[in-house]
């Protein structure tokens, strides 16, 4: 997990504290120090959208009915194939690894997938700091009963595991703190799970925050029918080349053979907080091709 704070907004808190505009200045910036208000602290609009609105609370609950409709589908169906990309894959050769008469599994991401982290999220804010990795792993270990489940998900869970296809996490949080991790999700209701066989962590495998060395390994015992995260690097590590810029994630996600797996059998939820998504310059966001001026503009 990584918290971004955007830079411009960084730019302008500095230019606030050092440089007021010129003009008359508001009775507040003459103030002498001891007088002046405490700084305010406010949620970024991120926060506003995902973990306050309306909006994001039904996109939730509409994408987690999707998800636990498409498993118990699936789940009548029995395939044989599962909706992990072979090693190697690419979007012209997509292999998928086979199942055999393996058990069926859904695997999720956790954090902004199945708990939305709004303790730690909420004392950054407060702190006015960026992600910092100690305060993290503290709230790893001792969160348990600040981070709520995402709306949806329960009853999603619900579904998926009367369907009879079990529920496997693959996060990356530490397995170092494994014990605060399950003690977590349990607060959460999201369920008990076990380290190594029905929740994966960080350090399990080689390789990092890369999460397909553990899809690798719950396949030697399940067949994966559903992948769901917040993040590409949730369904696939192909997605995950940081040589990519954001005009190249997108080609790959809408390459046919992935982009057929969208809402089918590859699934994501909404995270305008932080990762790889939250990035572009001017140019790459608003290409010359979409400059447009207002007509009043002189
Ligand atoms: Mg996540």
């Amino acid at each position: 997990m990584k918290l971004a704070l955007p830079l411009l907004s960084l730019a302008i808190l500095a230019a606030c504290q050092t440089a007021p505009p010129p003009g008359p200045q508001p009775e507040s910036v003459a103030m002498a120090p001891e007088e002046a208000p405490e700084t305010q602290v406010a949620p970024t609009p991120g926060e506003q959208w995902l973990l306050g609105s309306a909006e994001a609370r039904i996109i939730m609950v509409q994408t987690w009915n999707e998800i636990a409709a498409y498993v118990e589908q699936q789940a009548a169906a029995r395939p044989n194939a599962s909706v992990i990309l072979a090693p190697g894959a690419t979007p012209e050769a997509p292999e998928y690894l086979a199942c055999g008469d393996r058990p069926l599994a859904a695997v999720f991401d956790a954090d902004e997938t199945l708990i939305w982290n709004t303790g730690s999220t909420g004392a950054f804010r407060r702190l006015g700091m960026e992600f910092d990795p100690a305060i993290w792993s503290d709230w790893e270990r001792t969160g348990a009963g600040k981070a709520v489940a995402i709306p949806g998900a329960l009853d999603g869970l619900s579904r998926i595991r009367a369907a009879g296809v079990e529920v496997i996490i693959n996060t990356n949080r530490e397995a170092a703190n494994v014990d605060g991790n399950i003690e977590t999700l349990r607060a959460a209701g999201i369920g008990d799970f076990v380290h190594g066989s029905t929740l994966f962590l960080k350090g399990d495998t080689p390789g990092g925050s890369a999460k397909d060395g553990r899809r690798y390994a719950i396949s030697e015992n399940y067949c994966v029918i559903a992948l769901v995260g917040d993040q590409l690097g949730d369904i696939a590590d192909i997605f995950n080349d940081k040589s990519l810029r954001p005009a190249g994630r997108l080609a790959l996600s809408e390459a046919p053979a992935f982009d057929a797996m969208w809402g089918k059998g590859w699934f994501l939820l909404p995270n305008p907080l932080y990762g790889p998504s939250i990035a572009g310059t001017m140019d790459e966001i608003f290409p010359p091709e979409t400059h447009w001026e207002p007509s009043t503009q002189e």
